[in-house]
């Protein structure tokens, strides 16, 4: 399973909500861009998938 992030789905317009509810800090923004993860960092837990009003975080095989 790995976290991606659908840009497409992001209106990249407002700070990401997401990225304050990582336990360990994986999703970073530059400016009002969608959010980018550190693969190596993301332990998967799956939080910022159901925050994420856009569903713009999924979780995939
Ligand atoms: S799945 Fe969890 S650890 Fe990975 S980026 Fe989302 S909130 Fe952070």
């Amino acid at each position: 399973m790995k976290l991606v992030v659908k840009k497409e789905r992001c209106p990249q317009n407002h700070p990401c909500p997401s990225v304050k509810v990582c336990p360990v800090k994986a999703l970073k923004q530059k400016k009002f861009e969608a959010p980018e993860v550190d693969e190596e960092v993301c332990i998967k837990c799956g939080k910022c998938v159901k925050t994420c009003p856009m569903r713009a975080l999924v979780m995939e095989e």
